[in-house]
């Protein structure tokens, strides 16, 4: 069957303001599994390279001595680098204006995606983010490629930040554009992933679609 793999994971990927966040979080609880938010860890590396006050070139030399630790548990949403929380701090605009070129260097990525690797462990997690299926975790029993129509992304985020529609709308279409294009595990479905468009759906819609693939895969 489609995205049929052997671990316990279900990878989410997918481009900014699909709801992946909520939905994954929600997947995972409804499973009683844990959750991994990669976009989180590729944020605090974000916010520590713009402490060092440092190039994106540098920004390896940073995150590799720099403790940064996202918590899996899905009722909880703890981020801190060398022990400050960084929650809040890793959603600000100055981190979401450059993280996708702290995310694009290819040393950075190794870093983070062994530490991924690492939290993953034996399984039974959902966790999301860009590369997941195609990268992180090929073997994935459940990959799923989540996806909306731009405008529907746009009028989403600028809901959520009161922003306005078509500046959210540019800021959306310029880091899509850098993170589908980079050479380093560019944002794209990986093979077998089953596509899941949320455009007409509510978030309940898409929580419940992944669950009934979930128990199809996982029975
Ligand atoms: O998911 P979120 O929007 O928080 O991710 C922030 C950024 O982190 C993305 O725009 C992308 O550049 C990067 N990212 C990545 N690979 C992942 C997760 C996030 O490159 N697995």
């Amino acid at each position: 069957m489609t995205g049929y793999g052997s671990v316990e994971v279900i990878a989410i990927d997918g481009p900014s303001a699909t709801g992946k966040s909520t939905v994954s979080r929600a997947v995972a609880r409804a499973l009683g599994w844990r959750y991994l938010d990669t976009g989180a860890m590729y944020r605090a590396a974000t916010w520590a390279v713009l402490r060092a006050g440092v190039p994106a070139g540098d920004a390896a030399d940073v995150v590799r001595r720099t403790a940064l630790v996202v918590g899996t548990d899905p009722e909880a949403d703890a981020v801190t680098v060398d022990g400050t929380p960084v929650t809040a701090a890793i959603r600000s605009p100055e981190v979401t204006a450059a993280v996708s070129a702290v995310s694009a260097v290819p040393a950075v990525r190794q870093l983070l995606v062994a530490q991924q690797r690492g939290l993953i462990g034996e399984g039974r997690i959902v966790v999301e983010g860009r590369d997941i299926g195609s990268v992180v975790v090929p073997e994935a029993r459940l990959k799923v490629f989540l996806t909306a129509a731009p405008e529907v992304r746009a009028a989403r985020r600028a809901r959520e930040t009161e922003a306005e529609p078509r500046l959210v709308a540019d800021a959306l279409a310029r880091r899509d554009a850098f993170d589908s294009g980079r050479d380093v595990s560019p944002l794209r479905a990986a093979q077998h992933a089953v596509v899941v468009d949320s455009s007409k759906l509510t978030q309940a819609e898409v929580v419940e679609h992944i669950l009934q693939l979930a128990r199809l895969v996982l029975s």
